[in-house]
């Protein structure tokens, strides 16, 4: 079949195995061009969440930066004769398949993370294959979570705290600018996104892997959230997402306290906006993301995905890293997002932005063009004029 992208409001309902492949590749390719040497820290790393976005990037460079095995799960839609699977399918096999040339242990598992049962399958795997893990990635980001306690299944809000909250936001298609009244959470859609988004199932994960002896001496744990500028505040950090943020920052000191013994560490590493699928589901964060990057990309300092992790393990996680934290222990690599130039420059552009200035004031073309390459549209090299095998590209 010939694939083409199908968009309906912040999601992509399609997506090219070629393409995903080739923007895995691409990936991959970024940091052995960094790595000309492997580097050594990790060697066997559990990435959860790891088939788009910033687990993926992460698996790439604990793999092929690190020549770390690397066991992965996610929750991805199979494809069929005649439809395309989810981005994250293809991600995973195309990463599986390099790794494989590459000579690096890579196992993926598909399935809910936030069940028990793949926690328990997860252990098996390590124990008969791995041995024990020394870093655990963290990078869910989920609509829903069904508790695996309790069988409820939790719904997140992404909505603000107290009162309305009128704001500027985009239409990423018609690239429309306009103001939305956005209404404030209810008490319960606030615990229901701490449920689905905060520290809970983060400290299941380690729970389990420490009871069952599985973590290596000295140990390692990062989950990633985001804060971000005061211009999205109002939608993120001090709304319901914030709260279950938070909730991580909870998570981490009481992973670190049940770590103590072992030497090991749990951290919340604050990272910078990038264009995900998560990310692109937030109101008002596709305006705020077009105008940094466009004034990153003025300054020279923009960063992607697999450039942002790569600076991440290099500086922050590896072995001997100086770490840059916050007060809160939290490790910060979301310091140019911040910089002052850059936050200044925005928010000048931010009262000023509207429909028929977007293209100067800010980079929606760069935006859609990210959103496009999660599903591997606008590869360079691909030839999305042929026809291509929805099962995948073996
Ligand atoms: P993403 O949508 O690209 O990836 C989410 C991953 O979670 C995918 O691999 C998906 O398969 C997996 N997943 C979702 N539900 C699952 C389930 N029930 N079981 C197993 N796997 C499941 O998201 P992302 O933007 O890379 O976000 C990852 C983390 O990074 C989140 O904590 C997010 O808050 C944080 N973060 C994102 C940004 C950003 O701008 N995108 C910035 C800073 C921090």
């Amino acid at each position: 079949m010939i694939v083409k992208p199908r968009i309906r409001g912040f999601i992509c309902t399609t997506a090219h195995p070629v393409g995903c492949a080739a923007h895995v590749q691409e990936q991959i390719d970024y940091v052995a061009a960094q790595a000309a040497d492997t580097q050594t820290g990790f060697k066997n790393v559990l990435v959860l969440g790891c088939s788009g976005g910033y687990g993926l990037a992460s698996r790439i460079v604990a793999g092929f930066g690190f020549g770390a095995n690397t066991l992965g799960i996610s929750f991805e839609k199979a494809p069929a004769e005649n439809k395309t699977g989810s981005a994250g399918w293809y991600n995973n096999l195309a990463f599986e398949r390099a790794a494989k040339q590459r000579g690096v242990y890579a196992r993926t598992l598909d399935g809910d993370a936030f069940s028990d049962a793949m926690r328990e399958q997860a252990a098996e795997i390590i124990r008969q294959d791995m041995g024990q893990i020394d870093l655990v990635v963290y990078s869910l980001a989920s609509p829903v979570r069904q508790h695996p306690r309790s069988g409820v299944l939790h719904r997140s809000s992404i909505k603000p705290l107290g009162e309305v909250l009128d704001i500027k936001t985009v239409h990423v298609e018609k690239g429309e600018v306009s103001e939305v009244s956005l209404e404030p959470a209810t008490q319960e859609e606030s615990e229901n996104t701490v449920a689905v988004m905060g520290g809970e199932d983060w400290e299941f994960w380690m729970q389990m892997l420490q009871q069952q002896g599985l973590l290596a001496a000295g140990a390692q744990t990062v989950a990633y959230t985001y804060i971000g500028s005061e211009l999205t505040w109002p939608i993120y950090w001090e709304g319901t997402l914030g709260l279950a943020k938070a909730d991580l920052d909870r998570a981490s000191r009481a992973i670190t306290e049940r770590l103590k013994g072992t030497g090991g560490s749990a951290r919340v590493a604050v990272l910078k906006a990038i264009v995900s699928q998560a990310s692109a589901a937030i109101p008002v964060v596709p305006l705020y993301v077009a105008l940094l990057f466009k004034v990153m990309k003025e300054h020279g300092i923009h960063e992607d995905c697999i450039s942002h992790i790569y600076r991440l393990f290099s500086t922050q996680l590896a072995p001997a890293a100086q770490q840059r934290l916050d007060e809160q222990g939290r490790i910060r690599v979301d310091d140019q997002e911040l910089s002052a130039p850059i936050q200044q420059a925005v928010r000048e552009r931010w009262p000023m932005v509207a429909t028929d200035n977007l293209e100067q004031l800010g980079d929606l073309a760069g935006f859609r063009e990210d959103f496009l390459r999660i599903f591997g549209f606008g590869i360079a090299g691909v030839d999305y004029a042929a026809e291509v095998n929805p099962l995948g590209i073996d």
